[in-house]
This record gives C-alpha cells, sequence and structure tokens, in this order.
C-alpha cells in the first residue's frame, strides 16, 4: 500500500492569524495568509518527504474568502477579549491539560496500541512542552498534559484512511469526543499523511471536530521510519495551541507571525546542520517542533511561540 506522510495539511491563516493577532495587540497584523500559500507549502513538502507515487494533498484548503472571514472574526473576539481583560499580551503560565486518547484499530487488529506506549507518547509531549530536549534554549511552556481517559475502537472504516475523508473524519468525532474547548482529544489511525489539527479558534464554531489526529505509527516505537519516535504528537498538538508552521510565509519578515523563529523558504526534511533557506537572518529552525524535519532533529519551542500558545490557550481554550 502506497501512503505519503507529511506532518501535516498546511497550516493555515486563521488559526496563526489569531495568535499573530494575539502576538500583536496594538499592533495590526500584517498577515498574508492566502490559501494558495499554504497550499504550495504543502504540496512542496509532501513531495519531499512522500513516499514514491503518493498523491494526498491537503485537505484543509480555505480560500481567500474563507481566510478574510475567519480573521475578521478573530479581530473582533481578540478585541473584545482585550477589552474585558485588557492584559492578554501578558502570557499565561501553562497549565494542565487533560487528553483523551481514542485508540481506533482495524478488525485485524492493526492500529492497536499499548498501555504503556500511550503513557510513553504522553510523556514525549510532556518532554517537548517542557523544554528538557534542549536546556536553555527551549522554552518551558508550563503545560502538562495528562491522560484522562484511553477509549478504544475497532472500526475499519475510520481506521483504514477513513479519517482522511471529511465525512468519515465527521463520524468518527461528532461519536467520540469528549470534553471541552480545554480538552486535547487525540485520534490514532491510519492515515495518508502523520496528522493534522483544528486550530484554537475553529472550536467555537465546530467544536465536535476539535482535536488532533495522527498516524498510528507515528508513536513511539511505532513503525514509521525517522518519525516514530512520537513528536508528531508534539507538532500537532502546537497547532492544536496555536502555532504556525515555522516555514509558514517563506522568506518575509512576518513568516510566523513568531519573531524568534526564523524565516525559512520552505520546510526541512532529515536534519540539515546549518541550512540558511532564506537572505533574512538566522539559519532556519530545523530543531523546532513546528518545522518537518525528522523526529531525532526536533527539540524545541522558542519563547516567542511559547507567548503565542499561552495567549492562545486563554483566548479560545481554557475555560471554554
Ligand atoms: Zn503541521
Amino acid at each position: 500500500m502506497v501512503h505519503k506522510r507529511m506532518r501535516v495539511p498546511a497550516a493555515f491563516a486563521a488559526g496563526l492569524l489569531a495568535a499573530g493577532a494575539l502576538t500583536l495587540l496594538g499592533a495590526s497584523p500584517a498577515v498574508n495568509a492566502s490559501a494558495e500559500c499554504a497550499d504550495t507549502h504543502g504540496h512542496q513538502d509532501s513531495a519531499a518527504r512522500g513516499r514514491p507515487g503518493s498523491t494526498g494533498h491537503d485537505r484543509n484548503e480555505i480560500s481567500d474568502a474563507q481566510a478574510a472571514q475567519m480573521n475578521a472574526d478573530l479581530r473582533a473576539k481578540v478585541a473584545k477579549a482585550a477589552g474585558q481583560r485588557g492584559d492578554l499580551a501578558a502570557p499565561a503560565a501553562g497549565g494542565t491539560i487533560n487528553v483523551v486518547f481514542h485508540v481506533v484499530q482495524n478488525t485485524s487488529g492493526t492500529g492497536a496500541l499499548s498501555d504503556a506506549t500511550i503513557a510513553k507518547q504522553i510523556q514525549v509531549l510532556n518532554q517537548g512542552f517542557a523544554g528538557v530536549e534542549a536546556p536553555g534554549v527551549a522554552a518551558n511552556t508550563g503545560f502538562k498534559f495528562v491522560l484522562q481517559q484511553t477509549k478504544r475502537y475497532t472500526n475499519s472504516t475510520w481506521f483504514n484512511g477513513g479519517a482522511d475523508t471529511a465525512g468519515t473524519e465527521r463520524k468518527m468525532k461528532t461519536a467520540t469526543r469528549v470534553g471541552t474547548a480545554a480538552t486535547l482529544n487525540v485520534w490514532s489511525v491510519d492515515i495518508d499523511g502523520f496528522g493534522f489539527a483544528t486550530f484554537p479558534n475553529w472550536y467555537a464554531g465546530d467544536p465536535k471536530m476539535d482535536g488532533v489526529v495522527i498516524d498510528y505509527a507515528t508513536v513511539p516505537g511505532g513503525s514509521e521510519v525517522n518519525f516514530n519516535l512520537g513528536k508528531t504528537l508534539t507538532h500537532e498538538t502546537g497547532h492544536w495551541m496555536g502555532l504556525w508552521h515555522t516555514f509558514q510565509g517563506g522568506c518575509t519578515a512576518t513568516n510566523d507571525e513568531v519573531a524568534d523563529t526564523p524565516a525559512q523558504s520552505s520546510s526541512s526534511s532529515g536534519c540539515p546542520q546549518g541550512r540558511d533557506s532564506c537572505s533574512l537572518s538566522g539559519v532556519d529552525p530545523i530543531h523546532n517542533y513546528m518545522d518537518y524535519s525528522y523526529d531525532s532533529c526536533y527539540n524545541q519551542f522558542t519563547p516567542g511561540q511559547n507567548t503565542r500558545m499561552q495567549n492562545a490557550w486563554t483566548a479560545y481554550r481554557s475555560g471554554k
């Protein structure tokens, strides 16, 4: 069976725009996040990392009109929140995030993950958000993920690529999702890419779809060579917390709307030490969880990304 694996559908504008707007409270969010841009990145990245013959594409593309509408809604929410609290730009200090892990397997038993594997996966997630993989460099976000519940299902339609189809994804999530905007729901299935996530600002309009989907082979000890240390979940949870890819926007001053992640023209493959794909200052952030590098290359979120996640958490998820 031929698969294409990519880490996530290209992030798009709205979610990150949201975080960008929060980070830049008081300033005019200079974001040019078009669907075309996200699409280009998605295809480019999957081409670099996909398996021979793969034909997958980013299913989360949005039009410019949709992006504009979402941005307008976002700005309004940010303005309202700032008026109520006045301190949105001041980062929170993390918090406890309950995780509900939905393990889907097919009728042959493929996809079954042991409790020990899930525990290890949560541990990897916590290490990433605690910044322990690059001491003194990586941000310690203060977010602590706690496994609240593991739910198991045998459903070949859901498991065998079904989550790549919008209708099936919706059925699966609607039937199984639990909790609030602050509950991280994770589904492990067999999908074309490595995983995909919803952005924080989508929750209000479509709460049942909220969460992260990962390919079951990306968990610690899984079969996805170079991507089986469990850091796909770290990357996807970064999106769920409001982060864009570090290569969002390419070689532009704003790029991913995070100041301490240098611009990069495209995603990285492998672990290309010293890669410097833009003439702007700084080498490419190949060790950042929001690039596409190998799991073994990943070791950090930056302080700027941390601030962005704290803001998005406060605005869209905490207590909601
Ligand atoms: Zn991604």
